[in-house]
């Protein structure tokens, strides 16, 4: 599915640390002059401002986890973060209410269908399922610290923007074209009151859902959010504490399971590392302990994950030794089969 060439991984780096500064900088150059080649998929629109995207902006960026950062490409445009908001508010309310509550009351498991699946809340007695599709992200949102809908985007915006490192404006325009056009997730989030599993006011906690999604970030900042995911929990560039290691730790597990939707096996097969996308076109792919990879690139495949940024991600994941599947046998036995 993402055919790439690449032989040259550096051995040292498939189990242990990411290899030297100037392969970085080089590999990551590779991958962007071939996927940029790369013209299939289509601009999200069920969303109408989403559609005015221009489809060739095309960014990757590389965040390690002792703050280093490498960039090609339109790594400084802003786009609206989406789902991949999902991600970094389950690891705020993990932190918050611990990873049991989460566990307990949204779930943990892939619904092998898509995001914005009614059928799936219908399957499972009313179960979001998890917190990367918006059932269970509307659900985890609602668990989000706060007595208003205001405190809990308080609490949301502060978080989120602590992940980047800095304070993450919100796209009114997109707010207000998803806010007249989401019919489909108030409908998901009325469904979920239906089945006693939504406390707080499904209106509100679509609203406070698209406001999350609406925030603008550029690739750069999702590999600083991804890092921190990579590190502990620490914001590699503004050494805060964000969350625990064991909600990074908690969180990743998600993102492997269902950060992908329905294709996050294959995604898992190809690439080897939990990520997150955006049906703006953002990807955010986490090494753990080694750093995280920012990519955009608006046109989407089927599932509504990037193609160029899939496919950047592929390469970089071989090329780098980045996937968590990878090992090698103990130096003494590699040495007695040589
Ligand atoms: N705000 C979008 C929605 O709810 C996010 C979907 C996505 O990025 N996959 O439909």
């Amino acid at each position: 599915m993402f055919e790439t060439d690449v032989q040259d991984v550096p051995q040292e780096a498939l189990t242990g640390s990411l290899p030297s500064e100037s392969q970085i900088a080089r590999l990551l150059h590779e991958a962007y002059a071939r996927c940029a080649e790369v013209t299939t998929g289509e601009v999200a629109d069920y969303i109408p401002a989403l559609a005015e995207a221009d489809p060739a902006l095309f960014g990757l960026s590389l965040t390690e986890v002792d703050g280093t950062g490498h960039r090609v490409g339109d790594t400084a445009a802003l786009f609206t973060i989406q789902s991949i908001s999902k991600a970094f508010v389950l690891a705020l309310v993990c932190e918050a209410i611990g990873h049991q509550e989460v566990h307990r009351v949204v779930g943990v498991n892939n619904t092998g269908l898509p995001f914005n699946s009614v059928i799936a809340l219908e399957l499972n007695d009313g179960n979001p399922m998890n917190p990367m599709v918006n059932a269970g992200a509307i659900a985890t949102t609602a668990l989000v610290p706060g007595a208003t809908a205001e405190e809990k985007w308080w609490t949301l915006h502060e978080g989120l923007s602590r992940f980047a490192g800095r304070s993450l404006e919100l796209d009114t325009r997109v707010l207000d074209s998803e806010s007249a056009s989401n019919h489909r997730n108030q409908g998901i989030a009325d469904l979920l009151t239906s089945y006693d599993r939504l406390h707080a006011d499904p209106a509100e906690m679509v609203d406070l859902y698209t406001r999350q999604c609406s925030l603008l970030v550029t690739a750069d900042d999702l590999a600083v959010m991804g890092a921190t995911l990579a590190d502990g929990g620490i914001n590699p560039v503004t050494g805060e504490r964000v969350v625990s290691p064991e909600v990074c730790r908690d969180t990743l597990s998600v993102l492997a399971a269902c950060g992908m939707y329905e294709l996050s096996g294959e995604w898992l097969f190809e690439i080897g590392l939990p990520a997150k996308s955006g049906v703006s076109g953002g990807i955010v792919a986490i090494a753990p302990g080694k750093g995280a990879l920012g990519a955009f690139s608006p046109p989407l495949d089927r599932a509504g994950n990037s193609v160029r940024g899939q496919r950047a991600c592929a390469h970089l994941s071989r090329a780098l030794g980045l996937n968590l599947f990878a090992s090698r046998p103990h130096p003494a036995k590699d040495a007695e089969h040589a």
